[in-house]
């Protein structure tokens, strides 16, 4: 190589040295992802649906700004079990088992939205055998309070989240105050989780590219869905909140409530593009007309 340089000419050397700099710069193309290869990802076994609550919000603009001022809007609260060998890990907690059967309902933000569990996670797992210390993995898709209600439920399980999302909730309060209300309930169900494994970006789960963390901030800092494969279903993504409604998605529209509105388009714009490099299919937590139509436990998806 030496030999060759002194031959070069200035110039040609220049180039030569120019292009190898670039090229040690540029990563082999997935190096480094922890996305699945679609073609030799492994798959998980099975796919429950758990009921984690409905709820009622008495002003849907804040879901779709400036419009639907003043309606009201119902949303489906959903969890969901996976089953991989002989690990369960559950995605979402839902609203807090105290609420069930409460006519009265459990808030995170009083005077907005009132939630009601008609059906404890407890009982739901029992249906199918499985009690909550089975569950060796709990991932949240965020901390806001619908979606981790029932930590202390799973003692045995190491909880997965976004350090992101983690720091957030222990930083000082922001201009919202609808929001900095969602922190401190946040700090409150979370607790001080005694296995607590925090994440930088997308995470494959069990290194075998069926369950993987995708992460998709916007909706708040740390946010993030999960994309599963399975054999019969295929890929199959769980939004946590990155959209609330089909609409919300199809359209970008971002809710007030959301941390950072460029985030929340460009995550989303990430669904999409999983959505078509998987030929995946999406599954929105909160809109109750699609979440009505999906199997629920004891049936599944495989
Ligand atoms: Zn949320």
């Amino acid at each position: 190589m030496l030999a060759m340089m002194r031959q070069m000419n200035g110039a040609v050397l220049l180039v030569v040295v120019a292009v190898a700099l670039v090229m040690a710069r540029v990563p082999r193309a997935g190096a480094g992802s922890q996305l699945p290869d679609a073609a030799t990802a492994r798959t998980a076994d099975k796919l429950f649906r758990l009921d984690c609550g409905r709820s009622l919000a008495n002003d849907a603009s804040v879901w779709t700004p400036g419009q639907n001022v003043g309606r009201s809007v119902e949303f489906s609260s959903t969890c969901w079990l996976i089953k991989h060998g002989g690990e369960w890990l559950v995605w979402d907690t839902g609203v807090p088992e105290a609420a069930h059967d409460d006519p009265k309902g459990w808030s995170t933000l009083p005077g907005l939205i009132v939630y009601h569990l008609d059906k404890t996670l407890t009982d739901q797992l029992a249906e199918i055998g499985v009690a909550p210390s089975d569950v060796t993995r709990v991932a949240i898709s965020h901390t806001h309070g619908d979606h981790i209600g029932n930590m202390g439920l799973f003692p045995n399980a190491t909880l997965l989240m976004q350090r992101a999302e983690y720091g957030w909730i222990n930083s000082p309060d922001g201009p919202n105050d609808n929001v900095n209300q969602l922190m401190a309930l946040a700090r409150k169900l979370l607790g001080r989780p005694r296995n607590l494994r925090l994440v930088d970006g997308d995470l494959d789960v069990f290194g075998d590219g069926s369950v993987t963390l995708v992460s998709t901030p916007g909706h708040t800092p740390g946010h993030q869905s999960l994309l599963v494969h399975l054999n019969k279903s295929g890929f199959i993504i769980l939004s946590g909140d990155v959209a609330h409604l089909e609409e919300n998605f199809r359209n970008d529209i971002v809710p007030s409530l959301n941390t950072d509105r460029a985030e929340s388009i460009a995550s989303m714009e990430r669904i999409k593009q999983l959505i078509a490099t998987y030929n995946a299919t999406l599954f929105i937590n909160h809109d109750k007309a699609q979440s009505d139509q999906l199997k629920l436990l004891p049936a599944f998806y495989d």
